[in-house]
């Protein structure tokens, strides 16, 4: 395959495009000449029609003599093999106009594939040139120069100016605008950036001036993992692809056994003509041709995955593409993905000797090391300058954390994590109001109570009508906190089965139970961080807000780059219609492959027919199926 070359600009184009106009040119003639072609052994009339006919059978048929020569000298017998019998079969009995038509049909399939793929494989391509070529450094001393960014490295300065692209993934340090992050995580909604706040490469900057240090070397971007990632993911094969290969290994030697019996064993038993019998076994070997059965999966796979990461959804590979179509229940993360996880102190309780300054301030120094979300809130509230020092930290997942300051040890978590039950009648009154309660305990004793409240995602209802209507049926939240809250907010989205005070081992469990009842497999929703367990036993774990965190990227299966649950129904429906399209178009190739190949048999279908329906109509469809996917949008 001339593999860069533009394939309607391809030496292969050329040769179909001869091909078609000399078998029109060639048929147009014989039929003005009025002569009907002499049916027999090798007797083409050479007439100016029949030599036109040729020529556009050799032309076209140039796209598969050599390739097909070589698969019979490897005794590989493939599809470009079937093609080169047929043709030089069909001038063989006499046929010049259906050899014609199966060289310039074929030629036209084939290219039509290959134009699919290479538009899907194209866009993959496009993304990553939407990084900017140039980017402005500024040196230490202010001085700012234009570098290609392929040159700028972790802890470099760039000034991005309005309407300008970021270079790349960094902290702004200085400035203030708002950045068009649709490159990334595919919603085009303008994210508010000041001092503080990450970037990613490829974003467009608004209004406003913006100065960058730079978190990665070039290279290492968001974007640069998400195009590697959807490179891979095409090599990562879908099952029903492995299972049309090995068919298609046996199939094609099979047919050609059967088609030689075909020619020869009739005339043998004396039933009739040796021509008319071997047309019919031609016939066969031209129908039986596997080509649409083995491009139809992979140009559905590759523009399912393309279409998908252009709206900041990355889909692994082939495998989870299908099982995203497939899986029927779904499990939950409550923290981060049914609500913000995005919590705010409300309430801080101190027992005697201790007073709520001193829980609080203890709390944020021992919450300063974690990566919960209910310590950042926690750590948030106290500036990090005026926090005492810590001498050792330990994080318990799912229970909380423990650390050594100013020589006492502080626990900060569930009430599991407490050295003994103080607290705990005030604490299930905060519970009741629907808040998270974490206990701080200080050298042994708990000191006090600091409640936390996230909020409840408000397009969660919405979404899981939308889940359900796509087809899953179960429903289950895992959650690492208590009972009550979590119902609250089950019953908020709508989802009837709560699992909570669960472990990070316990979700691995609750997902494990899941997916051994549903056979159809399991989908999990998380943070890809906390997670992560839960999310690899998935069938398909998704991670959501995944474009600010490498990790979460990496682990999960699908990872949705925006924090934003209406991706999920889109990814679904992804999977959906591409298994759907997957499973129609092997079962249109396999099914008008059959009646076909029996039609031939019987030999009422003669050579162009098969071509015509069994390949042309098939590789359009397949060609059209994919373009179907890739105008899936997402759900305003
Ligand atoms: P979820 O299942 O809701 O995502 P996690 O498994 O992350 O929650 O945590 C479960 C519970 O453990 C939290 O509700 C909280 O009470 C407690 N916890 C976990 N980590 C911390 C921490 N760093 N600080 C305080 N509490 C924590
Ligand atoms: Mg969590």
């Amino acid at each position: 395959m001339t593999a860069l070359a533009p394939p309607w600009r391809s030496a292969d184009a050329r040769r179909t495009y001869a091909a078609g106009a000399l078998w029109i040119a060639g048929s147009v003639a014989a039929f003005l000449v009025d002569e009907p072609h002499v049916a027999g052994w090798l007797r083409v009339r050479l007439d100016a029609p029949g030599l036109v006919l040729l020529a556009a059978a050799a032309v076209g048929g140039w796209n598969f003599f050599p390739k097909g020569l070589r698969a019979a000298r490897t005794l590989r017998l493939d599809m470009n093999f079937l093609m080169t019998v047929a043709i030089v079969g069909a001038v063989l009995i006499g046929e010049p106009t259906e050899a014609a038509a199966i060289a310039s049909l074929f030629s036209l399939a084939e290219l039509l594939e290959r134009a699919a793929v290479a538009r899907a494989r194209r866009s993959i391509e496009e993304l990553v040139h939407l990084s900017p070529e140039l980017a402005t450094l500024v040196a230490p001393d202010g001085t700012e120069s234009l570098v290609p960014s392929a040159t700028l490295k972790h802890g470099n300065r760039v000034r991005v100016r309005p309407g300008q692209k970021i270079p790349i993934d960094g902290v702004v340090v200085d400035g203030a605008s708002s950045v068009d992050e649709a490159a990334v995580t595919g919603e085009s909604v303008p994210v508010p950036k000041q001092p503080g706040n990450t970037v990613f490469a490829a974003t467009v900057n608004a209004e406003g001036y913006l100065e960058i240090e730079a978190t990665t070397d070039a290279g290492q971007t968001t974007l640069d993992r998400i195009v590697r990632l959807v490179r891979t993911a095409e090599a990562r094969r879908a099952r029903v692809e492995r299972f049309v290969d090995r068919f298609a290994r046996v199939y094609t030697p099979a047919v050609t056994v059967t088609a030689a019996l075909v020619m020869i064993v009739p005339p043998t038993l004396g039933l009739g003509t040796g021509l008319d019998w071997f047309t019919r076994g031609l016939t066969l070997l031209v129908v039986a041709c596997p080509c649409a059965l083995v491009i139809a999966t992979p140009v559905t796979v590759v523009s399912a995955i393309t279409s998908a990461s252009r709206h900041g959804v990355l889909i692994k590979g082939g495998a989870h593409l299908e099982s995203l179509g497939r899986a029927c229940a779904m499990a939950f993360d409550k923290t981060g993905s049914l609500t913000w996880g995005k919590f705010r102190v409300t309430d801080v309780t101190a027992f005697d000797p201790e007073t709520p300054e001193q829980v609080l301030r203890l709390a944020a120094a021992a919450e300063q090391r974690s990566e919960h979300p209910i310590a950042r809130a926690i750590a948030a509230t106290i500036p990090a300058s005026r926090l005492p020092s810590v001498t050792h930290f330990h994080a318990l997942p799912g229970r909380g954390v423990i650390a050594e300051i100013e020589g006492n040890e502080v626990r900060v978590g569930t009430p599991t994590l407490m050295p003994n039950a103080v607290g705990l009648e005030e604490a299930s009154q905060l519970e009741r109001e629907g808040k998270t309660v974490v206990l701080v305990a200080v050298a042994g004793t708990v000191a006090g109570i600091i409640a936390v409240e996230d909020t409840v995602r408000s397009e969660a209802p919405e979404v899981l009508r939308r889940l359900r209507q796509l087809g899953i049926h179960e429903f289950v939240m895992l959650t690492g906190d208590h009972e009550r809250l979590a119902r609250t907010v089950a019953e908020r989205v709508g989802i009837a089965r709560v699992q909570a005070g669960l472990l990070p081992e316990a979700k691995v469990d609750a997902v494990r139970d899941l997916a051994a009842r549903h056979r159809r497999g399991v989908m999990m929703l998380g943070d890809g961080v906390n997670d992560a367990p839960a999310l690899a036993a998935a069938t398909v774990g998704i991670a959501m807000g995944a474009a600010g965190s490498p990790a979460a990227i990496e682990t999960a299966d699908v990872a949705l780059m925006a924090d934003d649950l209406e991706m999920l129904p889109y990814a679904v429906r992804v999977g959906r219609l591409a298994r759907r399209l997957i499973q129609l178009n092997i079962a249109l190739a396999l099914g008008l492959k059959l009646v076909l190949a029996v039609g031939a048999v019987a030999g009422v279908v003669t050579l162009m027919i098969a071509v015509l329906f069994g390949d042309l109509g098939a590789s359009l469809a397949v060609t059209l199926n994919a373009m179907r996917l890739a105008r899936v949008q997402p759900e305003p």
